[in-house]
């Protein structure tokens, strides 16, 4: 069971396709691959995912201790497969109390990492010069950029099996967690790690919604 096709970038509704076009559109952002979260079940659906994705679904192997998995969602429909993949963890917070983290592979465009990390546009914008943290991505060394998000959040981004990998963080001090050698695996290429995960309280984090549009200024 998955939730109702929505926009990926503001979780609104979409139009499905019809006579005159084949894609799903949004009111607001125009045609979009439409996102989906699994309500139940969300073993199955990542093993799902991991047979249909035409991106990374990002595992980390091993999770950090305590932490399990809140949450599967991707963006795409049956023909074209998924062109993102998201999973919601969550776990202590290495300086103490509650964490989440999200870990999204997409296509340029798709606009969910950016949803997630409450920025404007579909894709990060300028990046730092410099790069602030490092995760291992399926074998190689994968640096992330941090990008400008609201305060509640750490938010970081690169580039790993040829599209974007975001990497977000709740509150922004778990972005601590990173300082720890984290270790990615896509689980298109290690079915198996599937069974060895552990599957928690669902988390909202998937359903962060969009950055709230900047107010027009006085003309
Ligand atoms: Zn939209």
């Amino acid at each position: 069971m998955t939730s109702a096709s929505a926009c990926p970038r503001c979780l609104g509704r979409l139009r499905p396709p019809d006579l005159w076009s084949d894609q799903w559109r949004c009111d607001e952002h125009g045609d979009v691959s439409p996102w989906h979260e699994a309500t139940v079940a969300p073993e199955e659906a990542l093993r799902a995912l991991a047979g249909t994705a035409t991106v990374p679904v990002w595992v980390p192997s091993p999770m950090p201790v305590h932490w399990y998995v809140g949450g599967v969602g991707w963006a795409g429909d049956d023909r074209a497969g998924a062109r993102s993949s998201a999973l919601a963890t969550a776990g202590p917070s290495p300086v103490g109390g509650p964490a989440d983290m999200l870990l999204v592979a997409e296509a340029p465009g798709t606009g969910l990492g950016s949803r997630l990390a409450g920025l404007p546009g579909p894709d990060p914008e300028q990046l730092d010069a410099l790069p602030e943290a490092k995760v291992e991505a399926a074998g190689h060394p994968t640096a992330l950029w941090p990008v400008a998000s609201p305060p509640d959040r750490a938010a970081f981004v690169g580039e790993a099996g040829g599209v974007w990998l975001w990497l977000l963080l709740w509150p922004a001090d778990a972005a601590l967690l990173l300082l720890e050698h984290l270790v990615l695996e896509d689980l298109r290429d290690r079915p198996t790690l599937a069974g060895g995960l552990l599957f928690g309280a669902p988390t909202d984090r998937l359903r962060t919604p969009a950055a709230a549009r900047p107010e027009a200024g006085p003309s």
